[in-house]
């Protein structure tokens, strides 16, 4: 299985390779603000939010402290498998996560939160869909070595 570092490096190299096809071919299906937010989501989901959270990897130690986070998970799904899943293994990651910081909103303040949606819909599906691109260039390099 490709390490934490290769990749980082196939991911980034196919996203500037995408992104110059599509500025070379005056494909323009995002807006500049759209673009950077895209390009946010697939960082997170390169850098932190990875199929290799199931195991101690680098991706996990750099969660730092929070990392006990993911304990949960990573007992919960065995390496490789339903978390490598290009379908739904980000879907699951993103709740995952998604409900815990919810958990932690409601520990705090009592109530869950009146406005769900602080940022526009789209916003945040452009976001959420960075993150699955990047997982989903994850289990392709996976499955390709
Ligand atoms: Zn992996």
């Amino acid at each position: 299985m490709p390490g934490y570092n290769t990749h980082r490096r196939f991911n980034y190299a196919v996203f500037v390779i995408i992104a110059a096809l599509f500025y070379f071919r005056s494909l323009i299906l995002f807006e500049p603000a759209q673009l950077f937010v895209l390009g946010a989501g697939f960082f997170v989901g390169t850098e932190f939010i990875t199929p290799d959270l199931d195991i101690e990897s680098k991706a996990i130690k750099r969660w730092g402290a929070l990392r006990t986070l993911w304990l949960p998970y990573k007992l919960l799904f065995k390496h490789g498998k339903s978390s490598h899943n290009i379908v739904y293994g980000a879907v699951v990651r993103l709740l995952y996560i998604g409900i815990i910081i919810l958990g932690v909103y409601y520990v705090l303040f009592r109530a869950l939160p009146s406005n769900m949606m602080i940022l526009p819909l789209d916003i945040v599906l452009i976001f959420l869909t960075g993150i699955i691109i990047a997982n989903s260039l994850h289990v392709i390099l996976d499955m390709i070595f």
